[in-house]
């Protein structure tokens, strides 16, 4: 069986079980939550959210990218949340390796070059680049002064979050 089969069982008893049909769609605590795909961070088992509580925005490496902005800027604007937590986390697989050498190495593979992705935003430091993706969400001229941004780290050995700050 295929993992999509297997998550396709799994969804048939998580649905003959459902009860959160009723749910508004505005999240509950006015919370959006910026964070790895790393498969190891269960986010809502890591805040303790439930359904309808908080946007949860997900890519490689928790990176405020264009497309992250879009997602926060209707999660402000048009769904009301305040907060901003934006979760990177230690043995990222974004400190790995650098742009450059990945888009040569695709580039190689596939033996042609393309348009997009421009940048794959690895990065060396953990706490510089939570650093940089807040001041990159803080600047933003559609972001009002009252919108709270804060940045953490998880521990993957210890499930606990450190702030880095400001
Ligand atoms: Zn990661």
């Amino acid at each position: 069986m295929s993992a999509i089969d297997e998550v396709l069982k799994a969804n048939e008893a998580y649905a003959a079980q459902f009860v959160w049909g009723e749910l508004p769609s505005p999240p509950a605590r006015k919370l959006s939550v910026l964070v790895c795909m790393d498969a190891r961070l269960s986010v809502s088992r890591i805040l303790g959210l439930k359904p309808g509580d908080a946007h949860i925005i997900r890519n490689a490496g928790g990176i405020v990218t264009d497309d992250v902005l879009r997602s926060v800027l209707i999660s402000h604007h048009l769904l009301g949340t305040q907060e901003l937590m934006i979760i990177e986390h230690t043995d990222c697989g974004m400190l790995t390796f650098t742009d450059d050498d990945l888009l040569e190495r695709l580039r190689q593979k596939a033996g042609t070059a393309v348009v997009a992705p421009a940048r794959f935003f690895a990065f060396r430091d953990l706490e510089a680049n939570v650093r940089e993706q807040i001041e990159k969400v803080r600047s933003h001229p559609w972001i009002p002064a009252h919108f709270v941004v804060r940045g953490f780290i998880y521990d993957v050995k210890t499930g606990r979050l450190r702030e880095v700050s400001a």
